[in-house]
């Protein structure tokens, strides 16, 4: 059965045809926000550009027209490992995709080539340097085309993060194809991106669509500690939340991306390495077993996770802070594509900053690129540091206007408790001031303590007014001083001289006594027992096993056709299915995910699991 014979061209409007491929080949009961305006003016032959977030369902905005016009749809992407993933997908619910790249013999290209002449493809992925080549651009004169799609728009501008100079060239594609609707698609939503993509890629009377970038569900976390014990912390939260489940785990640093595997792995979880350090072979494995095995876990330097797209990552951890509010928008962005419940889970400490302002400092860049860096580093200090909702402060970053409590972030979920530290706060600043701002935070803290460290005699500080005038005040509420001072910008550690604390103008009504601090207080960890779940979060335990069935079920697809699990099917369909429990094909249809093609394909075998439980 084709995809494209399940859209009755007879149909009325544009709009209608394309709700009946979502139903009939997709198996969706209705469009997403934006996906509906956008999919009409496409086929009707206007330019889109379409801003929304990851996860937020651009693929089918380009997908869906694509079979509703006549004609191929060309996707433009430059993410070449992702291009068979996506056909594969496709080809699955009975759509004739393709891609055209250089992983291909030339007789398998020539073969993609005549498919295409031929008007025997529906939508055909190319990487944009191919496309420019003009051997392809006149196969495309030869064909019909439906719609080109310029996914990952944001490589066209040079203030993204991923600027491909090729991408800049496919302006032509409108003098040469003036006739054929182009849509441009990103998750990068700052105003100056946008720009570029309407000036570069001739854009200007394109429909513009721009969808909230929240992603309601991941739950945001950002438990207050410091770096101590954050692995054991991030053990118990993932063996409480996360069984079985994939996830990533972002660390600075490579070693401590090889200390975590081997940490997690120790408590029985599959965890596996994955940072510019190892060879490409065992990184292109590690990839490979975290996309095509159920419940692998990655840890990783940030190098991980561009050009990955999959959908059913439960949780993603920070270890340490990413390096701006983007960052770590883009970072937990990873989680939960497939829209079900998802946690970002970030923990951090004062170092991690510390360790950052040193490479801003040592860094290439020009001064004012530095001063950037800088703001940018303070700005994800404040997110971690804010009382109120994390949403809200997250948002608001990127010009989105969200009025809080979203009821999914710590904060919400569990309000902050602050405390009025004005003393303690004072105290650390005169014992800043009385030193000297030369020290770092481990020194200043001995002279509060009182310690009789030899160095602290030698420089005499054990003279000082503020030696020992701490000592009532733990180590680690003394580094949570020092931390969110550091936060509201009264201090900062300078990395010009290792890291020694200096005061800045912030903090002078606090030393003087015109201004009071208060802050989160450090609740100890939360004594009430948490319900130990033995399977995904959304199973009640009667449907446990059939979960687990249908769950073995996919992977023994997904192994006899070379395909990731999520190919087969999505979580939500396992989770719509033990819902449901259809018994025959037509109840079948009520599904999630379950069009016809797939249906035909997989009904019995799921149909014979789902009657045996
Ligand atoms: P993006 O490319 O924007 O990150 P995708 O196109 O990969 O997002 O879509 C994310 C997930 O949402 C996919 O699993 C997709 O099948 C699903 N999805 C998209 N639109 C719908 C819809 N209208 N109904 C149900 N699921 C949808
Ligand atoms: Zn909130």
């Amino acid at each position: 059965m084709l995809a494209r014979d399940l859209v009755d061209a007879n149909t009325g409007g544009a709009l209608e045809r394309a709700e009946q491929a979502l139903h009939r080949v997709w198996g969706y009961s209705a469009f997403r926000s934006h996906q509906a305006g956008i999919v009409e003016a496409l086929i009707g032959g206007q330019d889109v550009l379409a801003l929304m977030p990851t996860g937020g369902g651009k693929s089918l905005c380009y997908q869906v027209p694509s079979l509703v016009r006549p004609g191929t749809g060309v996707v433009v992407s430059p993410l070449i490992a992702l291009m068979q993933d996506q056909v594969d997908a496709l080809r699955l619910l009975g759509v004739r995709a393709n891609f055209l790249n250089s992983t291909q013999s030339l007789p398998e290209q020539r073969e993609i080539e005549k498919a295409l002449l031929d008007g025997a493809l529906d939508l055909l992925y190319v990487a944009p340097e191919r496309l420019m080549t003009e051997r392809l651009l006149e196969l495309l004169h030869g064909s019909q085309i439906a719609l080109v799609a310029l996914d990952e728009a944001h490589c066209v501008s040079q203030w993204g993060h991923d600027f491909r100079p090729e991408y800049r060239k496919l302006s032509i594609l409108a003098e040469r194809f003036p006739h054929v609707p182009r849509i441009a698609l990103t998750a990068t939503a700052d105003a100056r991106t946008r720009q570029e993509i309407v000036e570069q890629l001739g854009l200007g009377k394109a429909a513009q669509f721009v969808a909230s970038f929240d992603r309601p569900n991941i739950r945001y976390m950002i438990p207050d500690s410091g770096s101590a014990g954050a692995r054991d912390r991030l053990w118990r939260f993932i063996r409480d939340e996360h069984e079985g489940e994939a996830g990533i785990i972002y660390c600075l640093r490579r070693r401590d991306v090889e200390e975590v595997a081997e940490f997690f792995a120790a408590k029985g979880r599959t965890c596996l390495p994955y940072h510019a350090g190892l060879d490409a072979a065992m990184r292109r494995q590690n990839q490979q077993r975290f996309l095509r095995e159920e419940g692998v876990i990655v840890a990783a330097t940030i190098a991980f996770g561009m050009g990955i797209d999959k959908p059913d990552v439960r949780f993603v951890a920070h270890l340490n802070l990413p390096k701006s509010v983007e960052a770590y928008y883009q970072e937990t962005g990873r989680a939960g594509r497939d829209g079900e419940p998802a946690n970002a889970w970030m923990t951090y400490s004062l170092s991690d900053v510390t360790t950052y302002r040193q490479w801003i400092t040592d860094g290439q860049a020009g001064e004012q690129q530095k001063r950037i860096e800088m703001q940018k580093l303070d700005g994800l200090v404040g997110l971690c540091e804010v009382t109120s909702c994390r949403r809200e402060v997250l948002l608001g970053y990127f010009g989105e206007r969200f009025n809080g409590p979203c009821g999914a972030c710590d904060n919400c979920l569990d309000p902050p408790i602050t405390v009025d530290r004005t003393e303690a706060a004072r105290k650390a600043l005169s014992a800043i001031y009385r030193t000297g701002e030369r020290f770092g935070v481990g020194y200043l803290i001995q002279v509060l303590q009182g310690k009789d460290e030899t160095r602290i005699v030698q420089n005499g500080h054990d003279k000082l007014a503020v030696y020992g005038i701490g000592k009532d005040v733990p180590e680690p509420e003394w580094r949570r001083v020092f931390r969110q001072l550091a936060a509201r910008g009264a201090i900062f550690a300078d990395v010009e001289n290792h890291g020694s604390i200096k005061l800045t103008e912030i903090c002078r009504p606090l030393l003087r006594g015109e201004a009071n601090f208060a802050m989160r207080a450090d609740k100890p960890a939360a004594k009430k027992e948490r319900k130990k779940r033995d399977v995904a979060p959304k199973v009640k335990p009667e449907d446990a096993e059939l979960w687990e069935a249908l769950r073995t079920l996919r992977s023994r697809l997904a192994a006899e056709s070379d395909v990731p699990p999520y190919v087969v099917f999505h979580d939500r369909s396992i989770v719509d299915l033990v819902a449901k429990r259809p018994r025959n094909t037509a109840e079948l249809a009520e599904v999630t995910g379950f069009g016809s093609v797939r249906i035909e394909r997989l009904g019995e075998a799921v149909l014979t699991v789902i009657a045996a439980h």
